[in-house]
């Protein structure tokens, strides 16, 4: 029988914002599944976050693996019989970072970028949803940036019209397009799915240069996590504001 609690899955969970994402989900009493490509870092996070209080368990997710997608769904319909939330969260950035010249971008890179930002994101939800539709109210959370904004990146006086990485972007700006046609798709169910911009943040992959601290990088996550009946679906959100798609 499914329990009553809130479950939440969140990947890429073992550090970042998808550490501090699952950390707020718990302190607000819901059970979190830690994400992450090694089941020992999982089960590690998972015990952390149980020494403050919360109720978390470690699951091994690589999100690009077939198996461990499967082995995951298969955990959370034996342990909890529905998903409640789906964060993915996990994520990678260009190796070659916003400096490569666009026209030289090897097919490596696309394949590798667009394998974990956006292949692995349809193919897990694709396994996570009839849990998800057993929910009285799933949300699911994909982690875009504002570098998939291709309104933002044609406009030369935008803020990030110089930061041009496009494997990234462009993996960033499929992601939206995959939130604009799921929610679509279940927009007479009581399932929402948007896209997160979470700021740029003090992350290994937002380095120290970014301006935001880990905690409110999260808070974009949690609050599309959280929403209720009312709450947008098919939405682009930072920090309660629209973005442009
Ligand atoms: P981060 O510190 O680099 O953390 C990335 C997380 O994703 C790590 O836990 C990493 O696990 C995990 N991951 C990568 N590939 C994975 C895979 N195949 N399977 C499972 N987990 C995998 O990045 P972050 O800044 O927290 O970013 C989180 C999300 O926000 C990403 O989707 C990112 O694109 C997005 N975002 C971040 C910023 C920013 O400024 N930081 C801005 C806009 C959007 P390992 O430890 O095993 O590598």
């Amino acid at each position: 029988m499914a329990q009553d609690k809130k479950v939440a899955l969140i990947t890429g969970a073992n550090r970042g914002i998808g550490l501090e994402t699952a950390k707020q989900l718990g302190e607000q009493g819901i059970t979190v599944l830690v994400g992450a490509r090694n089941l020992s870092v999982a089960e590690g996070t998972a015990a952390s976050l149980k020494s403050s209080g919360i109720d978390a368990y470690g699951v091994q997710l690589d999100v690009t693996n077939e198996a461990d997608r499967k082995a995951a769904a298969a955990f959370i319909a034996e342990k909890f019989g529905k998903l409640d939330i789906l964060i993915n969260n996990a994520g990678v950035s260009s190796p070659e970072g916003f400096t490569s010249v666009i026209s030289q971008v090897r097919d490596e890179e696309l394949q590798r970028v667009f394998s974990t930002n956006l292949f692995a994101v349809v193919a897990l939800t694709r396994e996570l949803l009839p849990l998800l539709r057993k929910s009285p109210a799933g949300r699911i959370v994909n982690l875009s940036s504002i570098l998939g904004s291709n309104t933002l990146h044609a406009d030369p006086k935008s803020p990030i019209a110089d930061f041009k990485s496009f494997a990234y972007d462009a993996s960033k700006t499929a992601l939206n397009a995959y939130t604009i046609h799921l929610a679509w798709e279940l927009k007479d169910t009581p399932i929402k799915v948007n896209a997160a911009h979470p700021g740029w943040v003090k992350t290994e992959m937002g380095t120290d240069a970014a301006p935001m601290e880990i905690p409110d990088g999260a808070k974009t996550s949690v609050a599309l996590a959280t929403i209720g009946a009312d709450g947008p679906s098919g939405r682009f959100i930072h920090l309660g504001s629209e973005l442009p798609w």
